[in-house]
């Protein structure tokens, strides 16, 4: 039987991490890599940024932006005008802390685990 390799998720923003020993949670969900390429006139040429951020500090970071950056569901049972909807910090909160008739607290609870994930 093949040997399951630990991953560990680090947010470089708020330093939050997580180590996942078993698929036993959805944490590892909660992270998400960013690379960017820099090109010939910078002094980076050639060279890539790249860095993890949680989806708390992810979307601190988004509802910041002055032009709002759109949510691709890539689902093909959604809706067609729900498939590239813009990303909406209230709706996020409000996601984040109601329930829903289907998932129930899942969400609230999903982000209490990610808000409470040790830091370093
Ligand atoms: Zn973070």
């Amino acid at each position: 039987m093949a040997k399951r390799e630990n991953r560990t998720f680090h947010c470089n923003r708020c330093g939050r991490y997580h180590t996942e020993y078993e698929m036993d949670n959805f944490e590892g969900n909660f992270f998400h890599d960013f690379s960017a390429y820099f090109g010939y006139g910078s002094p980076y040429d050639d060279c890539f940024f790249e860095f993890t951020l949680c989806e708390l500090c992810m979307f601190e970071i988004a509802k910041d932006f002055k032009h709002t950056p759109m949510i691709l569901d890539k689902d093909p049972f959604a809706p067609p005008d729900e498939q590239v909807v813009p990303f909406d910090y209230n709706e996020f909160q409000r996601r984040r802390t109601e329930p829903t008739p289907y998932y129930k607290n899942l969400f609230i609870e999903n982000y209490n685990d990610i808000e409470n994930l040790p830091k370093k």
